[in-house]
């Protein structure tokens, strides 16, 4: 098409500048719809389709890059805005004329029956602002599942939020606690929750287990109070390839463990060839019943740790004891707890001569740290036999000690001696700190669960931090 250089109305603006000497204006003529750019040089015209406005262009783009759906398409993005200020933005989605509808049940083709009114669905949010899609879901009449809503591909269900979204809080819910969350992101404690469950739910569904050779299987305290509810049973996998949490179940009974290794499997209890607990009765009884073939060690860690208990238990004895007879000698051991329950090679500085002069006191409390201390030889072993003989000696000077809660440890190891010398055979394949460390990392989870109403919400918690389970598929991840 020729234009004359009178056609051109010279009052239009030139918007582009594409080379230093030629410059485009743009002419709208009556008769076309279309735009038509012209060269200042009238030696060539070309006429372009209509185009929208670039900034709603550009926003579908990028949609289309990073969640695109096959049948649907995105019709319109809209802000919304209250008293002038942006409030929402809207992202109207319409099926694709040319795909047919799938069953939600089945994902097969099916035909249309109906159409249901228009639904919001949350969105990664844009800029800060909350972000909707909006589509009106059809029906379709499977032949297998009767009259049904079609398959929503960003929709879980009927949660009224995308997978998108709640992909994106639950890996946000792993940085920040769930209450944070909720804040920096527009939306309540309860959706962040919500989409914490739906992504462990699907990673627990998902989930691989093969290749478990070694768990260990503990208790945790949560809580307030020593009730029966406020203890967790936790089964860990703790191969040096692959450590993370099995199975989390309420109470510490025989049940309980039952109930968890019953969810992990019977091809993964045969598969066990280690198992490292503590020497908390019921879980004894229950490994020794099911898993029997594998070596069940006691763990290292539990043993320190009673032995711990009992040096502070004689310290505030004779604490109290001392307080009433003479207050020079109780101020020995004041602020002596942390030092006394430390490795004795890890006490420096002043705290270190304090507890010099404490064991140079022969009070009640430096016998029960000598002998706490020099049970630390027994790990040193390599042969079970001589470890034996270290076990029988160390327990002959406990029980002549004259310190109740040290003859309690002395005889509470002479019951488990077998399952704690199977700590010398399996050497090398489980290494000492893997289940304290990973219960430290429970610690970590409980305590930032100020906003775990539930034992529900903890349980997912626990899941999601230390389940190293697998994540639910995306084209593109949003954080
Ligand atoms: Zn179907």
């Amino acid at each position: 098409m020729e234009i004359q250089p009178r056609d051109v109305h010279f009052s239009t603006v030139p918007i582009c500048l594409r080379r230093k000497e030629e410059i485009f204006w743009i002419v709208k003529e009556e008769q076309l719809t279309s735009c038509v750019w012209i060269n200042l040089s009238f030696t060539r015209t070309e006429t372009i389709p209509k185009r929208k406005s670039a900034i709603q262009l550009q926003v579908k783009t990028i949609l289309n890059r990073v969640q695109r759906f096959v049948g649907f398409v995105y019709r319109e993005v809209r802000l919304l805005c209250v008293q002038g200020q942006p409030d929402s933005i809207e992202i109207s989605i319409e099926p694709h004329a040319g795909i047919s509808r799938r069953c939600s049940r089945c994902q097969r083709p099916a035909p249309g029956y109906d159409c249901l009114s228009a639904r919001r669905w949350l969105f990664v949010p844009l800029w800060g602002i909350s972000t909707y899609f909006c589509y009106a879901p059809r029906r379709v009449q499977c032949a297998e599942h009767g009259v049904v809503v079609e398959h929503i591909p960003w929709s879980d269900g009927k949660r009224p939020v995308t997978c998108a979204m709640m992909g994106f809080l639950a890996r946000w819910a792993r940085r920040l606690s769930w209450r944070e969350t909720a804040r920096a992101f527009h939306t309540s404690w309860e959706g962040v929750y919500r989409s914490v469950e739906w992504f462990v739910e699907w990673g627990l569904s998902h989930r691989q287990l093969r290749e478990v050779h070694s768990i260990g299987v503990d208790e945790i305290h949560w809580g307030r109070g020593l009730k029966a509810d406020n203890f967790l049973t936790v089964i860990y996998q703790i191969d040096a390839h692959c450590r993370r949490l099995l199975w989390v179940g309420k109470r510490r009974s025989q049940a309980t463990l039952r109930r968890g290794l019953r969810a992990l499997g019977p091809e993964v209890v045969k598969g066990l060839r280690f198992v490292c607990s503590d020497m908390w009765k019921p879980y004894l009884q229950v490994i020794a019943a099911q898993a029997g073939q594998a070596l069940h060690v006691l763990d290292r860690f539990h043993i320190a740790s009673h032995l711990n208990q009992a040096v502070d238990q004689v310290r505030r004895a004779e604490s109290t004891r001392l307080r009433a007879q003479n207050q020079q000698t109780a101020q020995r051991l004041k602020h002596m707890r942390w030092p006394l329950l430390r490795r004795g090679s890890r006490v420096r500085g002043r705290a270190r001569q304090k507890l010099a002069a404490l064991l140079a006191s022969k009070l009640a409390t430096a016998r029960a740290w000598d002998l706490k201390e020099t049970f630390s030889y027994f790990w040193h072993y390599k042969s079970v036999i001589w470890a034996g003989a270290f076990l029988d000696y160390w327990c002959f000077r406990a029980m002549r000690s004259r310190l109740e809660p040290m003859k309690r440890v002395a005889r509470m190891l002479r019951t488990h001696e077998p399952l704690i010398l199977n700590w010398f055979r399996a050497k090398g394949e489980i290494s000492s700190g893997v289940v304290e460390g990973l219960n430290n990392k429970i610690r970590v989870v409980t305590r930032r669960s100020y906003g775990f109403r539930t034992y529900n919400a903890m349980e997912i918690a626990l899941y999601h931090n230390l389940g190293r389970l697998p994540e639910p598929e995306s084209p593109h991840k949003f954080c």
